[in-house]
């Protein structure tokens, strides 16, 4: 019997299958529109959305995954009038192996065998098939309790209708393929971040079989066509190259070609025109979005502008450790207004077609000359500075050109005076003098400081000054991020190609981002037990908080500076001048390189609960802000009652903060919690790290968490996104 075409949503049944997960097959399908045109769809509880694509992604005979590939919102109340199957939120779902083809031109892949070292063809295994199967979820308008899965697409085939991914794929990879699923992007992407990671064969092959077996069980046939697998995309990798082209420039048009997906902007230089590059994967995008909303985005910029041919900027996001992790990578020399704001726009557009509201709250920028009021009209809110750039400069040179112990310190620490006298009230100009005359005898460091500061260190103080300023864990983190990349690029084995931007860009792409993938899915799914350790203590804040109180001493009298025993050798400490300051030095390596190191962040958590020492600068620059805001006149508006009911919330957040920083049994207070707070900024885990993680994550991002009290059940779903 022909099924009659429903015309209004009101005659759609609503469905509600009990199981906990559930598919399309679970479903019945009513034709819904005119007899011209009309499509196939369902009607379900608006909370049972995520137990649908669960339910669909564990199709058996096409196991896949389904990601966002566009989606829209709207407000209630925005509509005047509307159709009944009008959207609230509107969410198109594709499955994972499409839409792209990654065969030549876009078309059926000739062959679908493994396509080994062609030379010239970048290391991209065959996960993208061109599928077409895909949905949309409609929340809707006028009934925002219910979705609309409109779902025309149900079969896994490519263009030419052929099935192009699981065990029915008549010509999957290589004879009797049939019985192997094609490895999806997770799957593929853990071989090969742990390939270019350069772990054991053995291991990865290990890992790749327990991937695979959640798709489709043991099977001996299957672990040795998997043991070829990871074989050979292990010699994929080692052949491949950078050079897609012997020229540069033509080698990176053709990267551009084939890696559309990962690519947001792209202008080849011409007579008009800069070359700019903006990288972002699909991960990279799917990590901003989830990160950078209603959070802080922060930049590195201008890494390698003496040995790159380009120089590289990269937008990062603080996750859910609060490590900084990179979103985003642009390689343009152009710095010019209209150029950054094209860049810029595009990368917002492209966050917002997935999550449309997306809104980032603080944007931290490490770079006093950085274009401060395109950046806040372009994202919408305040920008904040951090001082790890300039701190670790001034840190390096002084290591560098001064040979007295004594004098570096006291070097260093004059600086610092110098910065936190930005609301001091001393004029910054005497102070300067004074600094270069009582180490005029250090020619070396003070001819570096003529050249490469003077001109400039007015705008930077006054930056300092107007702005809020980052915490010095914000600050190591980015720092972080800074020497990770240095140490991948800058490795000697690559001197010949710093000057090739196609060798920059696979670099990135390839060993810097499998890195970070592989830190973030070994804590996610709390696997690969040394990277994630090595992940977590990857920033000078976590390895601070794991020195106990009792490890540091500070000299009582002047305070001058501070003992650290090391953790690993009892008779040994480090020294930690200048303690309770942002410019305070240690005798370490890892602080004789100019980095922050765990020391001086530890002296100064202690500091910071102490009486007499002074606060740290972005505490001063909260204060300031507070102060500011105290002496600006106001109307007796409505305005007025707004910002008094914010600035009251805030207040009371402050509040509960002082209050566990100060209380004496802080025990009592954090019992309930699921964090526990060691000072005003240090946490501490307690408990099983994965609960925690997402705690944390539900606690910075409240919105878009969906608290599901199966751990299993929400970790799935947090692949999904
Ligand atoms: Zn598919
Ligand atoms: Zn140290």
């Amino acid at each position: 019997m022909e099924m009659a075409i429903v015309e209004s949503v009101g005659s759609i049944p609503l469905q509600d299958p009990p199981e906990e997960e559930f598919s399309s097959a679970d479903l019945s399908w009513t034709k819904f529109g005119n007899a011209e045109h009309h499509d196939e769809v369902a009607l379900i509880p608006y909370d049972r959305v995520d137990a649908f694509i669960v339910g669909e992604c564990s199709n058996v005979l096409c196991p896949t995954r389904f990601h966002i590939e566009r989606g829209r919102k709207r407000t209630i109340g925005t509509l005047k009038e509307y159709k009944d199957d009008e959207y609230l939120e509107y969410r198109l779902y594709w499955c994972s192996f499409g839409p792209e083809n990654y065969g030549e031109g876009g078309e059926i892949l000739p062959s679908r065998r493994y396509r080994l070292n062609t030379r010239n063809r970048a290391a991209r295994p065959q996960s993208m098939r061109g599928c077409t199967c895909h949905f949309v979820v409609k929340r809707l308008y006028a009934r925002p309790s219910l979705a609309l899965i409109v779902y025309n697409d149900r079969r896994h085939v490519n263009t030419s209708g052929f099935i192009c991914h699981g065990p029915l794929d008549r010509d999957a990879i290589g004879p009797g393929a049939k019985k192997i699923p094609y490895i999806c992007n997770e799957i593929q992407q853990q071989t090969m971040s742990m390939i270019y990671l350069g772990i054991p064969e053995e291991n990865i092959l290990e890992k790749h079989i327990e991937g695979i077996e959640r798709y489709c069980g043991s099977n001996a046939k299957a672990n040795s066509l998997a043991s070829q697998y990871v074989h050979k995309l292990g010699m994929i990798i080692k052949r491949s190259t950078h050079e897609l082209d012997l020229d540069d420039q033509a080698s990176i048009r053709m990267w551009v070609e084939r890696n559309r997906k990962s690519v947001f902007f792209h202008q080849d230089t011409s007579e008009s025109d800069p070359f700019i590059l903006g990288i972002q994967t699909e991960w990279q995008l799917q990590q901003m979005v989830r990160f950078g909303h209603r959070s802080v985005v922060a930049t590195d910029s201008s890494f390698g502008v003496k040995r790159l041919k380009y120089p590289l900027f990269t937008l990062l996001v603080f996750d859910s450790r609060q490590h900084a992790l990179p979103v985003a990578w642009i390689i343009t020399r152009s710095f010019a207004k209209p150029d950054v704001s094209k860049w810029l726009k595009a990368l917002i557009d492209r966050a917002r077609s997935v999550e449309p509201g997306w809104k980032v709250n603080g944007f931290l920028i490490d770079d006093a000359a950085a274009d401060i009021d395109l950046l806040s009209e372009i994202f919408g809110c305040p920008v904040l500075f951090s001082l790890w750039r300039i701190r670790r400069s001034w840190l390096r040179n002084i290591v560098r050109k001064c040979n007295n112990i004594e004098v570096r310190r006291e070097i260093f620490k004059r600086l610092g005076t110098l910065v936190y006298n930005i609301w001091g009230g001393t004029n910054t100009s005497v102070a300067l003098e004074q600094f270069m005359l009582d180490f005029v005898d250090q020619t070396d460091f003070m001819e570096y400081f003529k050249v490469s500061w003077l001109p400039k260190i007015e705008m930077w103080l006054s930056t300092m000054r107007n702005f809020p300023l980052a915490s010095q864990e914000a600050s190591g983190a980015l720092e972080a991020y800074h020497v990770k990349l240095k140490a991948k690029l800058f490795d000697d084995s690559h001197l010949g190609a710093l000057q090739r931007v196609d060798w920059l860009v696979h670099k990135l792409t390839t060993e810097l981002h499998s890195s970070y993938w592989l830190d973030r899915f070994a804590d996610e799914s709390d696997s690969f037990q040394n990277v994630k350790e090595g992940y977590i203590a990857s920033t000078s804040w976590h390895r601070a908080l794991q020195i106990p109180d009792s490890a540091v001493t500070l000299d009582d009298k002047n305070r001058l500076f501070a003992k650290v025993a090391s953790q690993k050798d009892n008779s040994l400490a480090h020294i930690v001048w200048n303690p309770g300051s942002e410019f305070s030095s240690c005798d370490c390596s890892w602080s004789l390189q100019g980095n922050l190191c765990k020391h001086v962040i530890k002296v100064n958590m202690i500091c910071e609960n102490l009486k007499g020492c002074q606060p740290s600068m972005s505490f001063r620059s909260f204060e300031e802000v507070l102060m500011d805001l105290r002496r600006k006149p106001v109307d007796d508006s409505f305005e007025l009652d707004v910002s008094l009911a914010w600035t009251h919330q805030m207040l009371d957040h402050i509040q509960k903060f002082v209050e566990l920083n100060n209380s004496h049994d802080i025990g009592t207070i954090v019992n309930d919690m699921p964090l526990k707070w060691v000072s005003k900024k240090g946490r501490t885990y307690v408990g099983k790290n994965s609960s925690i993680s997402a705690a944390i994550s539900r606690i910075r991002n409240t919105e878009s968490v969906v608290i599901h009290k199966k751990n299993r059940k929400r970790k799935r779903l947090s692949r999904l996104r």
